[in-house]
């Protein structure tokens, strides 16, 4: 794979504990592969300092604030508490220097879960509060959504997030994914494309229009066909590519162009 092919990785946990030891290893050997910029999601309110720092020492890595549903019952998310959280990104926000203020280019991870404990309503008023700060702050919004894409696509029609977005790690069909592009969402593709089973969703990327798709690792989580156990990392992303580009008929570099091209588009930045 040429080394002048660059790529973008969309969502990357790189700030977890997973990468302490090793983490400009890693990255250094991802730059190698030709991966050069990231989004790291937030997850929960008291890991915003470290993101935030993590990414502004790194050039080519951007963030976003968020409430992942799986982090949900580790913080209080009551009306106030939500309000506190958002006085707390208006704060980071605030005392970013103007040159560094787009390296935040989401309001995210957020979204639904059916696989996780904790009941629906619950989890769509954290969404709903997602929506509302990410149209209040102009960005598009990083969803998780796990058996959700029927309530997803029915809170978005009602509450439209207006700088779109990325439904991260996307799995579905055509159909869904078409819905799902009408309301301005673009399509996470990652590891779950590489594996032969996953007929559906690789029939799906086959065919959803180019300008939708985004790639994306979602390390360390998320393995591709072949490395099943082990811990994922962005050297990943041109396996994914590569999956993209035989699933369309069409060369890695177009999948590497179009996709950073998106992805830049997507989050406003360069
Ligand atoms: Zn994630």
């Amino acid at each position: 794979m040429s080394n002048s092919i660059a790529f973008f990785d969309s969502h990357c946990h790189f700030d977890f504990p997973e990468f302490d030891a090793d983490r400009m290893e890693v990255w250094q050997a991802a730059q190698t592969l030709g991966v050069n910029a990231l989004v790291m999601p937030g997850v929960y309110p008291q890991q915003w300092n470290r993101l935030v720092d993590l990414s502004l020492a790194v050039p080519g890595f951007y963030w976003a604030f968020g409430v992942h549903p799986c982090w949900i019952h580790q913080v209080p998310v009551d009306a106030d508490s939500l309000c506190r959280y958002e006085t707390q990104i208006d704060t980071h926000l605030a005392a970013l220097p103007e040159q560094e203020r787009h390296r935040c280019v989401a309001v995210g991870e957020c979204g639904l879960d059916k696989t996780i404990d904790l009941p629906l309503s619950q989890q769509l008023d954290v969404f709903s509060w997602h929506i509302a700060l990410a149209n209040r702050l102009g960005k598009p919004l990083i969803v998780h959504s796990l058996k959700t894409h029927n309530e997803l696509i029915s809170l978005c029609k009602k509450h439209k997030p207006r700088y779109g977005g990325v439904v991260h790690a996307f799995s579905g069909s055509y159909e869904t994914a078409m819905q799902l592009i009408d309301l301005g969402f673009c399509l996470g593709a990652g590891g779950v494309i590489t594996y032969e089973r996953a007929q559906k969703t690789r029939a799906t990327f086959a065919r959803v229009p180019v300008e939708s798709i985004v790639l994306e690792t979602d390390a360390p989580d998320m393995p591709p066909s072949g490395r099943q156990g082990m811990r994922n990392t962005s050297q990943s992303l041109p396996l994914i590519a590569q999956a993209l580009a035989d699933l369309r008929g069409v060369s890695v570099a177009e999948v590497a162009a179009k996709t950073v091209a998106n992805t830049r588009r997507l989050f406003h930045c360069g």
